[in-house]
């Protein structure tokens, strides 16, 4: 048992509320990341599960066992919860080798010496680093002392991993093999494990499910599926995708328990009620805009912008009027500079959202 549950989470730093109201519940195994831009509280929310800050107002839970809440009725210590935490700054023991920094904790379990090594060498082993067992921490570049951390972090098999950006300080290749690694750790442990990092291309390769923070606030926490594919607000559509998405300011109206939309893309109707802002924006994603070269049947006329491979894949920028719409194509493909092209898009993939409100409304 160790889903955790943050219910009406306040936190205050003096007079600054950065934690309003936060509602998280993290299932029993799940790999839950923490996503957001710079200062929108997540290391803040992470700090609170382990105990490194407490809430002003509201309940923690883990494995189903009151841990804090805001008017100290209850509190059990960081030492107690059965977590580990990585932080982005690794904190190694400068006077142990790798070896004797992740093994610490299983010699205080009293564990045997063999057992203890084939553990230390398993972790040392997932994390590419076993080779560097008998260096300092000071012999170590900072990508090597991070994957230290993370070995200590997993060898004594914690109920719950917390782990703030531990993959900050490394390479981008290394990056990607290092998210294989800990997806398969997470499916070997079978820990709960809490992920706070700005990268949304890591939060959709490696979560169960996302929460995405703004200002202190969980505006959607989903599947990564369900938050690439339909995001509920419009801060999380420009903040999900890489290339980030078309955006398309348009105006609407309302007849017949349907919203009419009139855009450059074509007119189309859309489920919605009478209280929708008369102005919208649609989102488009660049791998749903289909580009021929000839006119077809339901086509827009657009021109080329610009072509950018970028090795499997090439980008495609066209203007429509004053609109530029990024579309991607698999592969390498080639368009002349200027020349007209007939673009098409499925409705459907198509999300629309209030201006007003921000909010997803079809
Ligand atoms: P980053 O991705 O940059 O690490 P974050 O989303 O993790 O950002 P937090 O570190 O949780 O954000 O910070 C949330 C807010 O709280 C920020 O405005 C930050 O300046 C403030 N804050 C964090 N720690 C403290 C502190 N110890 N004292 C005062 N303000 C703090």
């Amino acid at each position: 048992m160790s889903g955790i549950e943050l219910a009406n989470v306040n936190k205050y730093f003096d007079k600054n509320h950065v934690l309003k109201n936060v509602n998280l519940k993290i299932e029993d195994g799940e790999f839950m990341t923490l996503l957001g831009p710079s200062g929108c509280g997540k290391t803040t929310t992470l700090r609170i599960i382990s105990g490194l800050e407490d809430p002003e107002i509201g309940l923690l839970t883990i494995g189903g066992k009151n841990i804090v809440n805001g008017e100290d009725k209850f509190y059990t210590p960081p030492s107690k919860r059965g977590l580990n935490l990585v932080f982005q700054s690794y904190a190694l023991w400068p006077h142990m080798t790798v070896f004797e920094n992740v093994s610490f904790g299983l010699e205080q379990k009293k564990m045997k010496k063999a057992e203890i090594r084939l553990k230390v060498e398993d972790s040392l082993q997932r994390m590419q680093i076993k080779n560097l067992m008998n260096r300092y921490p000071s012999e170590l570049s900072g990508g090597q002392q991070q994957r230290v951390a993370i070995a200590r972090a997993i060898v004594t098999e914690p109920k719950v991993l917390l782990l703030d950006e531990p993959l900050s300080n490394l390479d981008a290749k290394l990056r990607i093999e290092m998210r294989t690694e800990l997806k398969r750790l997470h499916r070997d442990l079978k820990t709960t494990i809490v992920y706070v990092t700005h990268d949304q291309e890591e939060a959709l390769t490696l979560s169960t499910r996302i929460s995405v923070f703004f200002d202190g606030e969980i505006v959607q926490s989903d599947t990564p599926q369900k938050l690439y594919r339909a995001p509920n607000d419009l801060r999380v559509a420009k903040f999900i995708g890489n290339p980030t998405i078309n955006l398309i300011e348009e105006t609407c109206s309302y007849k017949n328990n349907q919203l009419i939309i009139n855009s450059i893309l074509g007119d189309f109707f859309a489920d919605g009620d009478e209280n929708v802002s008369d102005n919208i924006t649609l989102s488009v994603k660049p791998e749903d805009i289909k580009i021929y070269s000839e006119p077809i049947g339901n086509g827009v006329e657009a021109q080329v912008y610009s072509v950018l491979p970028a090795g499997s894949e090439t980008l495609i920028q066209l203007r429509i009027g004053d609109q530029l719409l990024t579309a991607k194509e698999i592969g390498e493909v080639n368009y002349p500079l200027d020349s007209k092209v007939w673009i098409t898009f499925s409705f459907n993939k198509i999300n629309v959202y209030d201006n007003k409100t921000g909010k997803l409304i079809a």
